[in-house]
């Protein structure tokens, strides 16, 4: 625990960092800078006069600067900016306003006891010892009878604001350069810490593949060979584990799918949308478990975009349509409409919907609102859209009703068009369909 800290009472430290210290910079600072020529004013019945001027407004200023340099939780830099900043001005006024007798003498030994709530105890002590140099120093000149001016020229106001002035801007600079290389670092560790994740999943997810082969290898041997020795139990056990094979099959095929989202960089080429849903409707089409279904589609744009990744985003977002959806005939649509500045592409259905509370929570990794047992499903798929839709610059919303369905909604800047599209889109444009 640092000195600053160990002085604040118990009870305050309940109170978040940040506001601690603040608030107790700005107290030790406003004692030092604004009381101490209050009382050498009425106490010692010293004039309250230009210097005294000085020292008042640089404490608010100080002050002020306190703030901003806390925002960036830098003590030492606050105690930096108090140092030198308390020197400097005590210093110059001392020697204008009669040496060691100057009633500015007391702001001056604030400096040392102050010092040490900022810096470790050999910097906080080389402070102090540079003080007493200082005040050493002044003694000696006056004792020599060194000409010290008793009030204040207007050329030393000038020098001294500049001085202020060019101080507090190396402050800022350098706080707003710190603020920012702090932000890149952590961005830095964020993306490679990512990074590893995503590549720990994929070799993970890989290298279970190849045992979960030979487990279905297996079934399907014990399968073939064994059918008459087993009993209907061993059959119904047989079936359980071929089936629970099946559904990690799915799920390593998935997590590797996400991961590798991350791997693969983002190209831009020629995405013709209609394309893609007709090379997707025929894809489905070849599978048994979606029956009594269309899937309608309105004259789409062409984007610049990456190939992959939007095909990825439609097939799941068409393909929980028809999951998720009870009706005796579903139906999935693809909508488009433009905006000023977006497009936007709808994929309604006439599914089994779901209550807004879920809005959000459908989107993250593993997150499923039904069981295996009635839905089947790993709780990646949204996941995976959500992740290519942010790398494509877009966003993804979804809006829906209990029993009659929902909309997934993507949103991309208007950019995401192809050149040639952007003039003939902006006509394009169709009211928005509520559930
Ligand atoms: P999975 O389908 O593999 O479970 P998803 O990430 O695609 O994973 O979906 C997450 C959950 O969101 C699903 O389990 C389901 O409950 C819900 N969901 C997704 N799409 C729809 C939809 N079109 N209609 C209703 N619920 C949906």
């Amino acid at each position: 625990m640092s000195i600053i800290e160990k002085l604040i009472p118990t009870k305050f430290r309940q109170v978040p960092k940040f506001r601690r210290s603040l608030s107790l910079i700005i107290l030790v600072n406003l004692l030092i800078t604004l009381v101490s020529p209050l009382v050498a004013t009425f106490f010692f019945n010293i004039g309250f006069d230009e210097g005294a001027y000085i020292l008042a407004y640089s404490s608010v200023g100080t002050a002020l600067f306190f703030v901003l340099l806390n925002v960036s939780k830098n003590l030492m830099l606050c105690g930096v900016f108090f140092t030198i900043h308390s020197l400097v001005v005590s210093l110059s006024l001392m020697s204008y306003t009669g040496g060691v007798g100057s009633p500015f003498l007391l702001w001056l030994f604030g400096i040392g006891p102050v010092s040490f709530l900022y810096f470790k105890k050999r910097i906080a002590l080389f402070w102090t010892f540079f003080v007493v140099c200082c005040l050493l120093t002044m003694a000696i000149l006056q004792f020599l009878d060194f000409p010290f001016e008793q009030q204040l020229p207007e050329k030393y106001f000038y020098g001294f604001w500049v001085f202020m002035f060019s101080f507090l801007v190396f402050i800022f600079v350098k706080l707003i350069m710190g603020f920012q290389s702090g932000l890149k670092a952590s961005n830095r560790k964020l993306k490679a810490s990512n990074q590893e994740l995503e590549r720990f999943a994929y070799i993970a997810s890989h290298d279970l593949k190849s045992p979960l082969r030979n487990i279905n290898n297996f079934i399907h041997l014990l399968n073939r060979k064994y059918t008459d020795v087993l009993d209907e139990t061993g059959k119904e056990y047989l079936q359980i584990i071929g089936t629970n094979a099946k559904q990690m099959h799915h799920l390593i095929e998935d997590i590797l799918e996400y991961s590798k989202n991350d791997t693969q960089t983002v190209s831009k080429e020629k995405v013709d949308l209609n394309k893609v849903l007709n090379q997707l409707a025929v894809q489905i089409s070849g599978e048994e478990k979606y029956q009594n279904y269309q899937i309608d589609f309105s004259p789409l744009p062409i984007l610049n975009s990456d190939f992959t990744r939007i095909k990825q985003i439609f097939q799941n977002l068409i393909e929980n349509g028809l999951k998720y959806n009870d009706s005796d005939f579903k139906k999935v649509t693809i909508e488009f409409l433009a905006q000023k500045n977006t497009i936007h592409l709808l994929i309604k259905d006439n599914g089994i919907g779901m209550k807004p509370e879920y809005y959000e929570r459908i989107f993250e990794i593993f997150q499923r609102l039904h069981n295996t047992g009635t839905y089947e499903g790993t709780g990646i798929g949204l996941a995976i859209c959500k992740k290519a839709v942010l790398q494509l610059g877009g966003q993804i919303t979804v809006t829906s009703a209990v029993g009659v369905g929902s909309i997934f909604e993507l949103t991309f800047p208007k950019t995401i068009l192809w050149q040639e599209e952007v003039a003939s889109v902006v006509k394009v444009e169709a009211p928005r369909i509520e559930v």
